[in-house]
């Protein structure tokens, strides 16, 4: 399995720097923003308190229930705490439902652009991955047609994130309910929702969790987690909520690979997790204006395809009327990019060549510099 272009972008980009070459990384999905004050100062009580043992798998009672706290009050779904896995990230939350559902021979629907892991997950489980494609041209979201395209008796799992990595798209609720009424026809799918940069979105379009379409609760898992919204990446502390058969086989993948999540990275995700999005809410707007800015500065090259994404922390632009014999593709393009001092991550990782994704999870010093770097190095071109 190869790295995860995101993550060799962004080690590309250190080596460079430790030569001394001054590149602003937009590389990368993380806040640069430190964890809050409440989720640090209870993990360090759960250090105090010796919360240094074993736990049961899917996490202890009371963070299994914060999070159901948490579903009800931000996404008014209810689950009890055998329906929640408490994982070393969304990323193991993930991993663990590919492994608990998908066999060699299921296919797996995973709509491009997509985040990076989905395709090397559902294919290490011996998957294969269908990926219908959504451009700019239509928001980066599929159409019920082409899910149904996508869809066949092999069918084992729907994956998608909304707000979505790479393209800040999201899903409204009419939009999944179209796709649910798809779904409809092929009753033996599973879907996950990754729903990880939920708090991340600005007001444009409402989020709004799949799980809640009628008929969809109990073929949905619904993944979330610390990293994105709580400034939390390196705690390592994502969760799901499942139908209980599902949750059970993932407490059992669970329990073979990590026993389970931190017990410190709990206590601190359980205060984060009842304490909800107002701690939070000066870095989305901080995002926010960020991407106001970065997107209006991007403009500045005029060909390049830039869209007011209404979540998450990516500028996807497409490229490819900059793109020539020197230049053919988008990774190729980011390669002249990064000459020029900008680290963002070619569309071929996605499943949609011809894009580049700009992380503007960035200070606004760095974001404004990397806007002039970008714009005068294409007009270049
Ligand atoms: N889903 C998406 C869409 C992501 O972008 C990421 C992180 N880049 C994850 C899941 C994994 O998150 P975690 O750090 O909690 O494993």
């Amino acid at each position: 399995m190869a790295l995860p272009m995101t993550i060799a972008m962004a080690k590309k980009s250190r080596a460079l720097q430790e030569q001394g070459v001054d590149i602003i990384s937009l590389s990368l999905g993380e806040p640069d923003f430190d964890t809050p004050g409440l989720a640090k100062a209870a993990g360090i009580e759960g250090i105090e308190q010796n919360y240094s043992h074993y736990m049961p798998v899917s996490g202890y009672n009371d963070v299994r229930d914060a999070v159901v706290t948490k579903f009800k009050r931000d996404n008014n779904l209810t689950y009890t705490r055998n329906q929640i896995v408490v994982s070393t990230g969304a990323k193991q939350s993930i991993a663990n439902l590919m492994m608990a559902l998908v066999n060699p021979g299921d296919e797996v629907v995973v709509p491009a652009p997509y985040w990076v892991s989905y395709n090397d997950l559902a294919e290490f489980c011996g998957g294969t991955v269908v990926s219908p494609v959504a451009g700019r041209d239509q928001d980066f979201k599929i159409t019920p047609s082409q899910l149904r395209a996508a869809l066949s008796p092999k069918t084992k799992v729907l994956i998608f994130s909304s707000p979505n990595n790479p393209s800040g798209a999201m899903y409204r609720q009419d939009e999944l309910e179209a796709l649910a009424a798809v779904l409809r026809d092929f009753p033996d799918v599973v879907v996950i929702a990754d729903e990880i940069y939920e708090y991340l979105s600005y007001g444009e379009v409402p989020h709004y969790s799949f799980a809640c379409i009628d008929g969809m609760y109990d073929r949905t898992a619904t993944v979330n987690g610390m990293a994105k919204g709580y400034a939390m990446t390196g705690w390592r502390l994502g969760y799901l909520g499942a139908p209980e058969w599902l949750a059970e086989a993932c407490d059992k993948v669970q329990s073979q690979f990590t026993s389970g999540a931190s017990s410190i990275a709990q206590r601190a995700a359980k205060a984060a997790l009842l304490a909800g999005p107002a701690p939070v809410q000066y870095m989305v707007d901080a995002f926010k204006q960020r991407r106001d800015r970065f997107t209006t500065d991007l403009l500045k090259a005029p060909k390049l395809g830039v869209s007011l994404a209404p979540g998450a922390f990516y500028a996807y632009v497409d490229v490819t009327t900059y793109l020539d014999e020197r230049h053919p593709t988008s990774n190729d393009l980011v390669m002249y990019l990064l000459e020029h001092g900008v680290a963002g991550v070619p569309g071929e990782a996605f499943g949609t060549p011809g894009y580049i994704r700009f992380s503007y999870a960035a200070s606004q010093h760095d974001l404004d510099r990397a806007a002039v770097r970008i714009t005068t190095a294409l007009n270049a071109l």
